[in-house]
């Protein structure tokens, strides 16, 4: 059993017990499993950057990709000064798993550098950016490793890696990453993906309770790219935001958030701390708010074994990446909540990611309804799917979306053989 220390535990540990978890409910060689316990390249870089005073700064920046079984590696990049390499190598195999899962053909990746982007002013990013995909360089490309926003990075970074990319090769390669600006080959519909499609998942988890969404209460941990699109979302279908929070704490109000309102609230003043009917209360007790739906959309390993007794959700989908530990996903099960695991429940950015990918390659575009339905029946099925798994072996949600997406490689593994 891995360690259950909060900011202590290490997500690539996590993700070595997942697959013996899922190894045992697999039946299939154990060989073909044993390839995906390891990356199959891991890159690091050393990113020397001119910062505004003259200095030189060199940041630590990475680069995995899991698996390319199933198609090009596919993956976020994230700036954040926890980055390292066993939690971008457990991130990457995570995305092998979710592109498995919503049956689309990449495999995963993961990418980081090791700063804090808000003490860094925008010329200062844009070389980091530009410096640190310069060093990527001859990994990534559209058909062999197209990376995406991820914490802290954002569609301005994706186009700045995407002309640093083009630069080098000497013409616009829109499909070497995703996300975007639709100005430049982004796509409809993806800066909302992620979180829509957290509620797409919702919305069929609810149906399964027979949970009425409208008037249901939520709570919504981060409120960057992923957390505000799901929070709108919910919104939108009626249900009642009670508490929303980001780095600077938690905002609770229970008569529920606008959080169109918030979001203007933050544009203008830069944080959410300030936004009229709404009480503080910590990024702690957030957790143990009762309310239909919670849906952590921060980092991993928020709930863990000291607070995940106190949730009291009837569903949790999960937004972030490995937002629960292994212990405390065995007291939620306990406890009878709904997990809707992460590799299923924010697949929707991935997914869209695809579909952005498809768009470039063949320099046609679909509009923004065209997007969320295909979005909508992929994730429906993927959820059906991993439902049925569930239901069929007696097994929690995380661990058949798991055997569902581990299955499907483990078979393109078996199809192609071993080279040489
Ligand atoms: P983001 O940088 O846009 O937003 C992160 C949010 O989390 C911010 O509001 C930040 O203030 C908040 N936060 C940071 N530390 C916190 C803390 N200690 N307590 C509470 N809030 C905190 O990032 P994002 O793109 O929304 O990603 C969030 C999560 O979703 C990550 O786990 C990421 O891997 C995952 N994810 C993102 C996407 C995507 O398309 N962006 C897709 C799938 C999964």
């Amino acid at each position: 059993m891995v360690p259950d220390r909060k900011q202590k535990i290490n997500p690539w540990e996590m993700v070595l017990a997942q697959i013996d978890k899922a190894e045992k409910r697999l039946e299939c060689d154990p060989n073909m499993i044993e390839k995906l316990r390891y990356p199959e390249r891991s890159l690091l870089v050393s990113v020397p950057v001119r910062m505004d005073d003259g200095r030189i700064k060199v940041f630590k920046g990475f680069r995995v990709q899991h698996s390319t079984i199933r198609g090009p590696a596919k993956g976020g990049i994230r700036y954040h000064p926890d980055v390292d390499l066993d939690e971008v190598t457990a991130l990457a195999a995570w995305m092998t798993w979710k592109c498995a899962v919503m049956n689309i053909p990449f495999g995963g990746a993961k990418g980081g550098i090791q700063c804090e982007p808000s003490e860094l002013s925008m010329g200062e990013l844009e070389r980091l950016t530009r410096r640190y995909t310069a060093e990527i360089f001859s990994f990534i490309g559209p058909d062999r490793d197209i990376p995406a926003p991820d914490v802290n990075t954002n569609a301005q970074v994706m186009a700045w890696m995407m002309d640093t990319y083009s630069m080098q090769v000497g013409h616009t390669v829109p499909g070497v990453v995703t996300g975007k600006p639709i100005a430049i080959g982004g796509s409809e519909g993806r800066s909302e993906a992620t979180g829509l499609g957290v509620v797409f998942m919702v919305i069929e988890a609810s149906k399964k309770l027979g949970l009425k969404l409208e008037g249901a209460t939520a709570v919504v941990q981060g409120f960057g790219n992923v957390g505000s699109s799901a929070a709108r979302s919910l919104f939108r279908e009626g249900v009642k935001v009670i508490a929303i929070s980001d780095k600077t704490g938690g905002y609770y109000c229970a008569s529920g958030i606008n959080p169109f309102e918030l979001q203007r609230h933050f544009v203008a003043n830069g944080t959410l701390k300030g936004f009229p009917g709404c009480d503080e209360i910590t990024n702690e007790d957030i957790f143990a708010l009762p309310c239909d739906i919670l849906v952590p959309a921060a980092l991993e390993n928020v709930i863990h074994k000291g607070n995940a007794d106190r949730v009291q959700a009837r569903i949790l989908a999960e937004g972030a990446n490995g937002p629960v530990t292994p212990i405390a996903d065995e007291i939620l099960k306990e406890k009878g909540i709904f997990v809707i695991p992460d590799i299923l429940a924010n697949a929707g950015g991935v997914t869209v990611s695809y579909f952005e990918w498809v768009q470039d390659l063949q320099n046609y575009f679909w509009n923004e309804a065209e997007i969320n339905n295909r979005l909508r029946q992929i994730m429906t099925a993927a959820f059906k799917k991993v439902i049925s798994i569930a239901e069929e072996k007696n097994i929690d949600n995380r661990t058949a979306a798991q055997v569902l997406g581990i299955g499907r490689v483990v078979e393109a593994l078996q199809l192609r053989g071993l080279y040489p």
